[in-house]
């Protein structure tokens, strides 16, 4: 298995070129016959079946029937299809406080899904150790070896280089700085490995399986302790000139606001983050961290607040969850302190109604938990906030994706990579 981290390569065969043509028909308009794809392809049919062929043995193309036999006498056709079940690709997507892995056939169906927490030592290397050593084994537990799947898409909390597998910056994660994330899986797990921001992988998934499928452009917006967005601008991601589009969550909205982790102050993530949200919760007035009493009783094992110290990312990820889950059973405390984290949240999607003209806005992440009452005031805050036009074509709307999402994201990577040529060549694809 060679070790390709450069991203979609460039084609470099008529062969491969018309290889990736028959593989897209397949999928787009499949069942086929060979003789309709040929035609819709202008290529000769011996050549179109001798690719089908090609795609079948590779586990990407079946025979599914045969057409009906002609009027005039033909012969029935065989009609093909693009293959999703005989796809293995693997997905790692990585949290500041936890991974998710899985494998995934061509249609983002998982046929094993783990989760792992990560230690309190979130440093590159003991992070890459519980990557690595978990998808082995749970490639181990489906009897599968690295040469059966297509590649691994990866999933990262941070600013990332796709064309070089490299996490630039990971600001919730300690010394994650130019990070060889992808050559270090390639090399650990043998297969091809492709690495994306946490909010570019999720606009790919929209695109393929959720509510980007019908072309409408469109934002996503992620909630939770770092708010990103992945813009799908005509019908493309779009991850900017050095890969890192998307990182509203540093925007300034408050010119005297607080300080934020990346050096700047007044960032919308200080204010519309899941932290953010558990900070006005427990936050006393000398400073320290206290859990007030209708909070208390639902996060028993919250010990280490009671000495006051800020909350870990983990335990800001439990205390919004409890929060949200007050506030769904009509706790007065936890439903204002939901309403004004939707408020904070609505102010930023304004801003990027009125920036970008999407035609829907796709909220995911924890804070999709707070719902109906966490959309509303969204939505009322974007009505009051931004400009008619862009607004009145806008619908704010919350993933439908699930708890997985993330994960189907990065498969889609890998997905992706297979229909943009990157990996469709036969030599590079081989399966047991
Ligand atoms: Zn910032």
């Amino acid at each position: 298995m060679s070790i390709t981290l450069d991203g979609p390569a460039v084609p470099g065969s008529l062969r491969r070129i018309n290889r990736l043509a028959i593989l897209r028909l397949l999928r787009q308009m499949g069942p086929i016959s060979i003789p309709a794809l040929a035609k819709a392809k202008n290529i000769s049919r011996p050549t179109v079946a001798k690719l089908v062929d090609e795609l079948e043995r590779d586990g990407l193309a079946m025979a599914v029937g045969s057409t009906q036999p002609a009027a005039s006498g033909g012969k029935p056709a065989v009609l093909y299809q693009f293959n999703a079940a005989g796809v293995r690709c693997g997905a790692i997507f990585l949290r500041v406080d936890s991974a998710q892995f899985a494998v995934m056939d061509g249609n983002g169906r998982a046929l094993a899904l783990v989760e792992r927490t990560l230690g309190p030592d979130t440093r590159p290397a003991p992070v890459i150790d519980v990557l690595i050593e978990t998808f082995r084994e749970m490639l181990a537990t489906l009897a599968l070896t690295p040469d059966q799947l297509i590649g691994i898409g990866v999933g990262v909390p941070g600013l990332a280089s796709q064309q070089r597998g490299i996490v630039h910056l990971a600001p919730h994660m300690p010394e994650w700085i130019d990070v060889p994330l992808g050559e270090q899986l390639a090399l650990a797990l043998d297969t091809q490995v492709w690495v994306g921001n946490d909010s570019h992988v999720q606009a790919l998934v929209e695109r393929q399986f959720g509510l980007g499928r019908d072309g409408k452009e469109f934002i996503t917006v992620q909630s939770g302790i770092g708010l990103s967005a992945g813009y799908f601008l005509r019908d493309a991601l779009y991850r900017g000139y050095a890969d890192t589009a998307g990182e509203i969550g540093h925007m300034t909205v408050q010119e005297d606001g607080p300080p934020c982790s990346c050096g700047n102050q007044g960032c919308w993530e200080t204010l519309a983050s899941t932290t953010a949200l558990v900070e006005s919760a427990c936050r006393q007035p000398n400073g320290g961290y206290a859990l007030p009493e209708w909070l208390a009783a639902r996060c028993a094992s919250m010990g280490s607040l009671a000495s006051g110290s800020a909350p870990t990312p983990h335990e800001v990820a439990s205390i919004a969850e409890a929060i949200f889950a007050a506030a769904q059973d009509g706790q007065p405390e936890a439903q204002e302190l939901v309403r004004r984290h939707a408020y904070h949240f609505g102010v930023g999607v304004a801003n990027i109604v009125n920036a970008l003209n999407p035609g829907r806005i796709i909220i995911w992440g924890a804070s999709t938990a707070g719902g109906a009452l966490f959309l509303e005031e969204v939505r009322a805050v974007v009505r009051r906030r931004s400009m008619v036009r862009p607004r009145e074509v806008c619908e704010i709307m919350f993933s439908q994706l699930g708890q997985n999402v993330g994960l189907l994201g990065a498969a889609s990577l890998a997905l992706t990579a297979l229909f943009d040529g990157a990996i469709t060549d036969s030599s590079s694809t081989s399966r047991a």
